[in-house]
């Protein structure tokens, strides 16, 4: 590091769990690029003296995670149109001296399910468990990338409605449904299941729904990435079902927002080496 090193970083609230901190910044060594990517911790009602602080002092590009994905919006310059649809940003990049926004979630998941499970969304019906934001921005690509079917639930009802509503406007065309019940027989016709809840991430979470709903080819994708196994994607791996944990989409995103910031390919497989090395300590 020297007087040139170039600041990219993650804000959040926490933030010290994340892994993100590891992956750009084995990116930037692999590609001999000087830069630097560090976490800031930054409580709701400082963010945007963050925000203003950090385009002050020039950060060229940052992460943006829970909570302030969604509130941070109104202090950034310009917002990429998907991620304004979406409701939600998850990477800035500093241009010409504005803060631009973009969301990469959707679109890491995307490249995730093509690259580990060779599967387009063009087609295909999906049902997604839970109606935050990862669903939102989830939900929003399959439906661009031509999804067929999208269903939701929420045990919140009126977030999966809320949902709903969002991707009717803007695919009037697709099929959109909202589950008000779990279901409890086989989801026939559904190619794939997805769950976006954050049940699953401690070991006394109770299973976010009855395998029961289980048809030998459904492809079944937990969100989560630590554990990296989750109850759900044991008791469906027993049952010979293909799965994908939450790690591709962790690491797309990541590849996404790199590529934005520096505009070269990123070194995919060293920044996939070094997420799971890291999440294997934890
Ligand atoms: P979020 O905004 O809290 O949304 C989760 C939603 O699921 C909430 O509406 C929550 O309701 C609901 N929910 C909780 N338990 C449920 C249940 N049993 N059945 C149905 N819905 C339930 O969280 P998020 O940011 O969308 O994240 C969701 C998960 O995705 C987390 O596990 C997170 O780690 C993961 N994620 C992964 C990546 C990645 O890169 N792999 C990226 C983003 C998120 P309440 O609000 O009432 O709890």
């Amino acid at each position: 590091m020297d007087a040139h090193t170039k600041i990219y970083g993650i804000i959040g609230y926490p933030v010290r769990h994340s892994f993100s901190p590891v992956m750009h910044n084995s990116a930037f060594q692999s590609a001999k690029i000087n830069a630097v990517y560090l976490a800031f911790e930054v409580l709701p009602e400082n963010l945007k003296d963050a925000l203003v602080g950090m385009k002050a002092i020039g950060i060229q590009g940052f992460n943006v995670t829970i909570p302030h994905k969604e509130t941070c919006i109104p202090f950034l310059d310009e917002v990429y149109p998907t991620a304004k649809i979406i409701g939600a940003v998850n990477t800035v990049v500093l241009k010409e001296g504005k803060f631009i926004g973009y969301n990469t979630d959707g679109k890491g998941f995307i490249r995730a399910l093509e690259t580990e499970l060779k599967i387009k969304p063009r087609g295909k019906r999906f049902f997604i468990l839970g109606a935050g934001g990862a669903a939102r921005a989830v939900g929003f690509n399959l439906l661009q990338e031509g999804a067929r079917e999208l269903a939701l639930y929420d045990i919140v009802r009126s977030k999966a409605e809320s949902l709903v509503i969002d991707l009717r406007l803007h695919f009037p065309n697709a099929q959109i449904e909202l589950f008000t019940n779990l279901p409890n027989s086989p989801l026939k016709g559904f190619n794939c299941l997805i769950n976006a809840t954050p049940l699953g991430m401690k070991k006394e979470d109770a299973l976010v729904i009855d395998p029961k709903v289980f048809h030998p080819k459904l492809i079944v994708c937990d969100l989560i990435y630590n554990p990296p196994q989750t109850k759900l994607l044991k008791i469906a791996q027993s049952k010979r079902l293909r799965t994908m944990n939450g790690l591709g989409m962790l690491l797309y995103q990541g590849v996404l927002s790199w590529e934005i910031w520096t505009g070269k390919k990123a070194p995919v497989s060293i920044m996939r080496k070094e997420l799971e090395k890291a999440i294997a300590k934890k």
